[in-house]
């Protein structure tokens, strides 16, 4: 297999390591690579579409940014920061894949990612699949009383919503109210077994970000802040994120 090489034409600067540069802590170390690959080693999206986290950061650093946006490879990377836990530079290369991701048109953003995202705006729930607090509430209800009832070691069992003053402050991925009803039982068992003291909020319960995937500033802040809000209201004491 032949492989096609890059041409270098100049010292290009990029606008994209000096955005992140601006806006992290030491620059994200991104001057600092030492080429050793440990981040393209573990890396989940390594291969695909000819790249790998070690050459996208060379070839931002070389300024090939016109490169960089022919390339579908930002929405492949899984944001899983696995490249900077064993980066010996602690590289911030997930951040550059951000702010790659934000200099796409909003239209042209993988269609799954962006629905998701408009989704989750609709309403307060924050849910990607769009549900209402009205209906993720219904649906608690109803799951709760059907296993009370069927499982009677589990009448006392509890999913309380806005509960105040609770201890933990958890949020659910909304897949699972919406299709998949029956597998929200087994953790509130376990949190009842525990003598856990807590409640999802009618407002931001929906625990995944799409909107954070889409690289939307204002808008994957909405989704947490909502959140994060609600659970400052009812009086939690600590939020558990369980996505
Ligand atoms: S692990 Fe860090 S230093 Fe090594 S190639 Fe990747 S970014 Fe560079
Ligand atoms: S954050 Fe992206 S580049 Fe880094 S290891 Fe995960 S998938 Fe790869």
């Amino acid at each position: 297999m032949t492989e096609e090489a890059i041409k270098i034409e100049g010292g290009k600067k990029s606008i994209f390591m000096d955005k992140v540069k601006e806006i992290l802590p030491d620059g994200g170390n991104l001057n600092l690579c030492l080429t050793c690959g440990a981040c393209s080693s573990g890396c989940p999206a390594t291969g695909l579409g000819d790249m790998d986290p070690r050459k996208f950061l060379r070839m931002a650093a070389l300024g090939l940014d016109d490169e960089i946006l022919k390339s579908d490879w930002v929405w492949w990377c899984s944001m899983c920061q696995r490249c900077i836990y064993v980066c010996p530079m602690k590289i911030d290369i997930p951040q550059l894949v951000y702010n790659v991701r934000a200099s796409w048109p909003r239209e042209d953003r993988p269609k799954g990612i962006l629905g998701s995202c408009d989704m989750a705006l609709r309403n307060d729930s924050c849910s990607a699949m769009g549900a209402t607090p009205e209906d993720f509430q219904f649906v608690v209800e109803d799951v709760l009383e059907e296993y009370q009832e069927a499982q009677p070691e589990f009448k006392d069992m509890q999913a309380p919503i806005d509960k105040e003053g609770a201890e933990f402050f958890l949020n659910q991925n909304s897949r699972e109210p919406v299709t998949e009803p029956d597998e929200l039982v087994p953790l509130w068992k376990i949190l009842h077994l525990v003598g856990a003291d807590w409640t999802y909020g009618s407002k931001g319960w929906g625990g995944e970000n799409y909107c954070m995937f889409l690289a939307e500033d204002e808008s994957w802040e909405h989704i947490t802040r909502t959140s994060a809000e609600q659970a400052d209201t009812l009086g939690c004491k600590t939020f558990l994120n369980t996505e």
